[in-house]
């Protein structure tokens, strides 16, 4: 356990590895986000100005929930830019592009393959080995 600043109210919490904020703060975000959510259901399509006007959530807390995927700004009209953190593409909501979601996939994949190449690469020097071994006898 460490100790930490709240990233919302600056108080000092205990960390828990996890949340960069408060006990109190996340009970607040959690009351905030249903809010936010009970509103869209009432009036999808609404701009996030609207949204924070109407609920009382700072704009910035709304694009949070977007960011984090809580919100998907399908039912929101986005006034506020997310891009891609890869490629800088608009996107709607999470944090990289389907673009970059896929490619990202494929170098994990790529990654993996390597690791196997070298798996059977030092398998077949172990048989060397064990060759020269058996011609000495
Ligand atoms: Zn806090
Ligand atoms: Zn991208």
């Amino acid at each position: 356990m460490s100790i930490r600043n709240c990233k919302r109210c600056g108080k000092i919490f205990q960390y828990d590895g996890v949340h960069k904020i408060c006990k109190s703060c996340r009970d607040q975000e959690e009351k905030e986000f249903e809010k936010v959510k009970e509103y869209l259901k009432e009036n999808p399509n609404s701009s996030i100005n609207l949204v924070s006007e109407e609920t009382g959530v700072e704009k910035k807390t709304i694009i949070e929930f977007i960011k984090n995927d809580r919100l998907i700004a399908e039912d929101l009209e986005i006034d506020a830019k997310l891009k891609c953190q890869r490629c800088g593409t608009e996107i709607k909501h999470g944090k990289y592009c389907d673009k970059c979601i896929s490619d990202m996939k494929d170098e994990i994949e790529s990654l993996t393959k390597k690791k196997d190449k070298k798996k059977k690469k030092s398998g077949r020097e172990n048989m060397h080995v064990s060759d020269r071994l058996n011609n000495k006898n």
